[in-house]
């Protein structure tokens, strides 16, 4: 199974995240989550909209 990221389209391959080609992706099972970068930028739009930084600050700390 492989995870895409459902923003940006790359795919992690080991400990990089990469952009696939579609082709490729055609006969296994994709799961979709955020990559890093993606992530980091949820979390931060998600903070600006409840509020609550002090809270999350610590967990977005984690690679
Ligand atoms: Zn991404």
């Amino acid at each position: 199974m492989v995870v895409q990221c459902c923003l940006c389209k790359k795919v992690r391959n080991g400990k990089q995240w990469v952009l696939a080609d579609p082709i490729e992706l055609a006969d296994v099972r994709i799961s979709h989550g955020y990559c890093p970068a993606c992530a980091a930028q949820a979390f931060a739009e998600i903070r600006a909209l409840i509020g609550v930084s002090r809270l999350t600050s610590n967990v977005a700390a984690s690679p």
